[in-house]
């Protein structure tokens, strides 16, 4: 019954891409692939939301990169080795990994679920993410996070949005993470209580590398170092740009005793 509601609903309410705005044609398979498999594409975890077109445009941020900062060379590098930048000026962080590079269509995506309160994408995006996660540490289990911890909003901002994206993602990962016991990985907690935005900052958009870091500086606090103390934490985040805000919280969490700071992102700019 429930098939013949939606077939109908479909009929005469047809899905749009969110990027394009095209007609798309529905799969009834579609609901069943998104959760079936952890060994997923962006297509099947966007397929829903994105037309055939759009999908193909995803460009993941994968090899050839810097093992530290995740930053994608091109393809003639061949290898992955450290860039300049981490040569100059290691950053905090141990690593850093995103699932995609920020442009097309997963920048559509990305925004529609930040600014134009599409909370339903958190789950597939979080599901992107695990896969990512999966990517990040399968082949060393010892060295999985203790802890997840999203990169908090200040508090005039998380009561302007009504949500934190970082930590709904931080969230749909962990809850993802128990429901695929196959992957082999402990059971991931997600704490949003130990970092604070404890001072408003103007936003990262427009400024270059070092006007972000000024702006940045002391922005956060840690509310609660005996979590910290000795843990291995996963900082969660939306888009990874400079990374001078993942930087400035792992900096602070290395400060309050954390034995090792990992950040993993959607996107990287
Ligand atoms: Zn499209
Ligand atoms: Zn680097």
């Amino acid at each position: 019954m429930f098939r013949i509601i939606k077939a109908f609903a479909e009929a005469i309410f047809p899905s749009r891409c969110l990027n394009c705005r095209a007609f798309m044609r529905p799969d009834p398979r579609r609901d069943e692939k998104l959760c079936a498999t952890i060994e997923l594409t962006f297509g099947q975890a966007m397929n829903r939301f994105l037309c055939s077109a759009c999908l193909m445009d995803f460009q993941p941020a994968q090899s050839p990169l810097c093992p530290r900062c995740g930053t994608v060379f091109d393809a003639f590098e061949v290898e992955d080795h450290l860039c300049e930048n981490c040569v100059i000026a290691p950053s905090h962080f141990h690593q850093a990994r995103a699932a995609g590079i920020y442009e097309g269509a997963l920048r559509r995506i990305i925004q529609d679920f930040k600014f134009r309160f599409k909370i339903h994408l958190a789950k597939p995006l979080g599901l992107l993410m695990l896969h990512t996660f999966h990517g990040m540490y399968e082949q060393k289990a010892s060295t999985v996070p203790d802890i997840l911890v999203p990169v908090p909003l200040h508090t005039i901002r998380l009561r302007n949005r009504g949500f934190n994206q970082a930590f709904l993602l931080a969230n749909h990962l962990t809850d993802l993470n128990r429901q695929h016991p196959d992957l082999g990985f402990p059971v991931l907690k997600t704490d949003p209580d130990i970092l604070l935005r404890c001072r408003q900052t103007r936003p990262q958009v427009g400024l270059n590398k070092d006007l972000r870091k000024t702006n940045i500086a002391n922005a956060f606090r840690v509310t609660a170092p005996e979590k910290a103390a000795e843990k291995h934490i996963l900082l969660i985040d939306d888009v990874y740009t400079t990374g001078a805000t993942v930087d400035e919280c792992a900096r602070i969490l290395i400060q309050a005793g954390a034995a090792r700071v990992d950040v993993l992102t959607l996107a990287r700019a």
